[in-house]
């Protein structure tokens, strides 16, 4: 229970100091996911909404209150926030809570599976799966709250096509169980998906726009690949900067010849819902470039991993990081021979929803 306000001070600097630790660890990346810490019977404080690790400040930690989710202050609380009320309520023993979108939990929690039988060392591991419901939803705190009431013994736990919800009476232990978890969710994914996969950035040709002419970062990019980069710029006005990911996992699904269908929320909400592998040679009849459309901001090219775009390299390099994931998960259900996939519906309102936002939110810092 947190009565002063030196308390109050330290306990907003401790989840910044566990938000950077996680993210150093790999488990955070960028805004996604947030923290939270139970500070009295009715309130905790949580992260803001769409700020970078990097940047927050103690007076950024918003207080929420658990029964109605209002909140002091003009900066906006995670929209996750009702996610951690929920778990607050139904565990009066959890004084903390981690919410992450880390690699190996979240793509284990695409195979449709409710729960994950693994281990971590040498110890069993149990981790249920909350079903899924469009982020920021009543439905998806209602999810989680009947799973955490189901599983009392547990304190990690997946939200299906997500990410994770990890619980602890405090900082150490919430994260002990994030870190835990990621090592069993892999184990899962090697042992019964047969997907053993290294993930981040592999990066290929990259190259941005200045001045309106096109600027590689390696000089002698090869031809055929260039004619991808100039098309691209051509068939899309908003972006100034691509990324070439040629990681394991985006290497992998470029060599299949099929359509991607997203496996997770951040997938439909920065690359798109409808996603094509070429099938036949790029620069032969020009497949590659026939897969440029607006709101689709990876491409594929056959065997060749695939160009994720953005208007800066902040964000073409989000595209990337999201694309990586997004292969592993697709790897995993196609050798796991099931999964379950978001609906076009959803897809789409989350696509819309997410550029909205994010230009206004481009507006706001202009
Ligand atoms: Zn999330």
């Amino acid at each position: 229970m947190i009565t002063t306000r030196e308390e109050m001070q330290m306990a907003r600097e401790n989840i910044i100091r566990v938000s950077r630790e996680l993210h150093e660890i790999g488990l955070l990346v960028r805004t996604w996911g947030n923290i939270s810490q139970r500070v009295d019977e009715k309130s905790f404080i949580i992260t803001p909404s769409g700020i970078k690790y990097e940047d927050l400040t103690p007076e950024m930690i918003v207080k929420v209150n658990i029964g109605d989710l209002s909140y002091e202050g003009d900066v906006f609380p995670s929209s996750e926030k009702a996610v951690h009320a929920a778990c607050y309520k139904c565990r009066s023993d959890v004084d903390f809570i981690v919410h992450t979108h880390q690699v190996y939990a979240s793509c284990a929690g695409t195979l449709g599976i409710r729960k994950i039988v693994s281990y971590f060392e040498e110890e069993d591991m149990l981790i249920p799966v909350a079903p899924y419901a469009l982020p920021g939803t009543d439905k998806l705190a209602e999810n989680v709250a009947k799973t955490v009431k189901k599983y009392r013994d547990c304190n990690a736990f997946i939200m299906a096509n997500h990410g994770t919800i990890c619980l602890g009476a405090d900082a150490r232990e919430a994260v002990f169980e994030a870190e835990r978890m990621e090592v069993a969710c892999n184990n899962f994914l090697m042992d019964v998906c047969k997907t053993d996969m290294h993930h981040g950035v592999e990066v290929g040709y990259n190259s941005h726009l200045e001045d309106g002419r096109i600027v590689y970062d390696i000089p002698d990019t090869p031809e055929r690949v260039k004619h991808i980069h100039e098309a691209i710029y051509r068939k899309r006005p908003d972006v100034r900067y691509i990324v070439h990911n040629k990681s394991e996992a985006v290497m992998t699904v470029s060599r299949r010849a099929n359509h991607m269908r997203p496996l997770l929320d951040d997938f439909a909400q920065l690359i798109g819902y409808s996603i094509r592998v070429p099938s036949n040679e790029h620069g032969k009849d020009g497949t590659s470039y026939h897969n440029i459309k607006r709101h689709v901001n990876a491409i594929f090219s056959l065997n060749d991993g695939a160009y994720c775009v953005g208007s800066n390299e902040d964000d073409a390099m989000a595209v990337a990081i999201v694309l990586d994931k997004g292969c592993i998960a697709h790897t995993a259900v196609m050798r796991h021979g099931e999964g379950h996939y978001l609906s076009l519906f959803e897809c789409y309102k989350m696509n819309r929803h997410y550029r909205k936002s994010y230009s206004k939110l481009a507006d706001i810092k202009k």
